[in-house]
């Protein structure tokens, strides 16, 4: 596994906590080339230095993934960093659950720009030096509500359906030694749940459906399988939930 991750030159959007800070540490450990983007800056820094203490090579920049300019500095500065780009994780999303007539307008427009429109920046950034050198790799990390749906979670469904359509429809246009690659997580240690408003709700996602959670390192394995593979075989999708979720 180490051999296909060793030396590539990974960016990863929301790496600040949870499944992109993992990724980040994971893919590290591996030898890849690592560049944390985010809003908390201090967050970043403190991963970045703690890699850069086992001897691994990170850098970080602030990025707001809703800025299409920002996106594009960041995959810029992962060229400048490290001569290249090899991979980018469109990680960065938030779950602001609701009720549709509790008419949460800013939250959905807020999980559209970052969910959806992040994503898109993000391919918008990246793509154009994986067609320039005919190489690299996408992970867009999705989550099993890429194919679920359910009371409260319909913004956010139609959120990761979008990048799931996204991601195929990516797959199927770029040159065939480009890579796309789907990761959804089932419920996952994160701080996901703290983008919840609505405090009840928080509490009855914490409660009911929060509890049998997976580790971030268990996605962070599932990203660095795929990037592992031989460059002739993309990965399309990984799912993979905690083994007693069997409700979603
Ligand atoms: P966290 O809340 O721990 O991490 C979310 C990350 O996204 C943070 O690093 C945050 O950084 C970043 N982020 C949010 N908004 C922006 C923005 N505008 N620009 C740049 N970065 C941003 O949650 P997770 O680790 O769980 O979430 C990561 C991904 O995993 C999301 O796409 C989520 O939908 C998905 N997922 C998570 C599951 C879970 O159970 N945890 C299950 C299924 C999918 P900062 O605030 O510093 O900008």
């Amino acid at each position: 596994m180490m051999e296909n991750v060793k030396g590539k030159v990974v960016a990863i959007t929301g790496a600040s906590s949870g499944i992109g800070e993992a990724i980040a540490r994971h893919l590290s450990d591996l030898g890849a080339k690592v560049v944390l983007g985010a809003r908390r800056v201090d967050r970043l820094k403190v991963v970045a230095e703690e890699i850069t203490a086992k001897g691994g090579a990170a850098v970080y920049k602030r990025l707001d993934v809703t800025d299409t300019n920002d996106v594009k500095e960041f995959a810029g500065y992962a060229v400048e960093q490290f001569g290249t780009l090899d991979v980018f994780v469109n990680n960065a999303g938030l779950m602001p659950l609701s009720m549709i007539n509790s008419y949460k307008v800013d939250e959905w427009h807020r999980m559209v720009d970052v969910n959806i429109k992040g994503v898109l920046h993000g391919i918008a950034a990246a793509l154009p030096i994986f067609e320039e050198k005919d190489s690299g790799q996408f992970v867009n990390v999705t989550s099993v509500a890429d194919r679920w749906i359910g009371p409260t979670s319909a913004v956010y469904s139609a959120t990761k359906f979008a990048v799931r359509a996204l991601s195929d429809g990516l797959r199927q246009e770029v040159s065939r030694n480009i890579r796309v690659t789907l990761v959804a997580p089932g419920a996952t240690e994160s701080e996901l749940a703290e983008t919840i408003s609505d405090p009840e709700l928080k509490k009855l996602a914490i409660e009911r459906f929060r509890i049998d959670l997976l580790p971030a390192a268990a996605i962070a394995r599932a990203v660095a399988f795929a990037v592992s593979q031989p460059s002739d075989v993309d990965v399309n999708e990984i799912v993979v939930r905690p083994t007693a979720q069997k409700n979603i």
